[in-house]
């Protein structure tokens, strides 16, 4: 049956997890008509948010942050609180896999009516896929979730994507695999607010307290993160459950603390104004670049750059003009 955009806000508003579903495909559809009705269904969604807390978690594969999101998302539901567990997966646009599309993982999470696990769109470039998942968010907390955790891998400009549309970033890494020395790129750790040391369990628990003791030194010396919140490291077992509340209750001290301070509404506030930019630029990329009439002329401004006819900079000049011109 189809539905109009007023069922789908319905449908949404009333927790009814089936339509839910279907206004997620609309949204991540490439047709125009599609797109018309999502507008019209997230601006509505929109207005309506509110008082939920956005959390991403990225770490490199075999780190363990699905094992880690099923044991802090079974806490997370344990305490009463509604769990949309999302996924911004750059791989998964080449090779088709994606990091929430094998129905083995999350099992006991998927399995409660608390939780809602959407797998990763299977194509799209990194800013569709991104821009998609900020849309699920907010149809996600419409329909009563109220934490949304947002998994990425750790590789590529995917965590600056996720890190923009989060209120929280958790790097988890993986105890006495080397990663602390090599695998992360130190950008990333200024990111987050989190560092979590994965896997500290049998032998490795000494080795997760000495790499927390000498993280949690280190953190000192990177720049403060803008709101002010001193970054903190901990240690968990996603398997056997250790540390899991402690990482929790770091997460609500976050919250708690940005809330009082005014900070979280200031880094919303910032996130959708650099939405909007975001949202310009494709825009015009998708009607400039990608339009049927500047390709043939982008051809011939290729071969004029080959032949030395026209610099790099000409060309472009030739290209806005004509977009100008005929626009
Ligand atoms: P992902 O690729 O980051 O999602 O990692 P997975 O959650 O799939 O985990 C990769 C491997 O590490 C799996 O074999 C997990 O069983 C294992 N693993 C995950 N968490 C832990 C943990 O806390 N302790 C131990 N010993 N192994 C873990």
């Amino acid at each position: 049956m189809k539905l109009s955009a007023a069922d789908y806000i319905k449908g949404i508003q009333d927790g009814n997890i089936s339509i839910l579903s279907r206004a997620i495909t609309l949204i991540e559809s490439k047709k125009e008509a599609h797109r018309v009705q999502a507008n019209e269904i997230i601006a509505e969604c929109m207005a309506s948010q509110g008082g939920s807390k956005r959390i991403g978690i990225t770490g490199v594969p075999g780190v363990g942050k699905s094992t880690f999101i099923e044991s802090i998302g079974n806490h997370i539901c344990d305490a009463g609180h509604k769990l949309a567990v999302l996924a911004v997966d750059p791989s998964s646009t080449r090779t088709g896999g994606s990091i929430l599309g094998d129905k083995t993982r999350m099992e006991s999470l998927g399995r409660r009516p608390e939780a809602y696990i959407r797998p990763t769109p299977s194509s799209g470039s990194l800013g569709g896929v991104a821009r998609n998942t900020r849309e699920t968010i907010i149809l996600c907390e419409a329909a009563g979730f109220d934490i949304i955790l947002v998994e990425t891998v750790g590789v590529g400009q995917s965590e600056t994507t996720v890190r923009d549309m989060v209120d929280l970033f958790i790097l988890l890494m993986a105890t006495g695999t080397g990663d602390e020395l090599q695998g992360i790129k130190r950008g990333i750790m200024e990111m987050a607010e989190l560092i979590v040391f994965n896997k500290a369990d049998g032998d490795n628990l000494i080795k997760a307290k000495r790499s927390r003791a000498e993280f949690q030194r280190a953190v000192h010396y990177l720049p403060a993160l803008d709101h002010g919140w001193p970054a903190k490291v901990d240690i968990c077992s996603s398997i056997e459950g250790l540390g899991i509340d402690t990482i929790w209750n770091d997460a609500l001290d976050f919250f708690e603390s940005l809330e009082a301070s005014g900070e979280l509404k200031k880094q919303r506030d910032l996130q959708r104004i650099n939405w909007m930019y975001e949202s310009i630029e494709q825009h015009l990329k998708r009607h400039f670049l990608h339009s049927e009439s500047s390709a043939k002329l982008l051809r011939e401004m290729e071969g004029k750059i080959i032949s030395n006819e026209l610099s790099p900079y000409q060309a472009a000049d030739q290209m806005i003009q004509s977009w100008h011109e005929n626009g």
